[in-house]
């Protein structure tokens, strides 16, 4: 049998298909599970509270497709999204920054 498990995700503990989304890190690539969990490594890093990772007791929570979906619905009102963003023909682009607390830029 030639089954290759997938490593765990860094952040949440899920099986990360190795390669599929990669965290840069000060110390190095780590593999998540889907851009949410890799957006959450490199930010927990970038924002110097790397501790977390080697404090915590368990895995972060896993993404919850679900929910994640209701959420992001919320802020899926045309007359919010125009001003912030780009259409084209199959689909929006939206633009958006975090203000206020700098990220500086993940090695890798
Ligand atoms: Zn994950």
């Amino acid at each position: 049998m030639n089954q290759r498990l997938a490593p765990p995700c860094w952040h949440c503990g899920q099986p990360a298909p190795s390669g599929a989304f990669i965290a840069r890190t000060p110390e190095g690539k780590r593999d998540a599970c889907c851009p949410g969990c890799a957006a959450a490594i490199e930010t927990i890093y970038g924002m110097g509270l790397d501790d977390y990772y080697r404090i915590r007791q368990d895995d972060a929570p896993a993404p919850d497709a679900r929910r994640a979906e209701l959420d992001l619905a919320l802020f899926d009102i045309a007359d919010l999204l125009a001003p912030h963003s780009t259409r084209y023909r199959m689909a929006s682009v939206c633009d958006c920054s975090l203000a206020g607390s700098p990220v500086p830029p993940a090695a890798g």
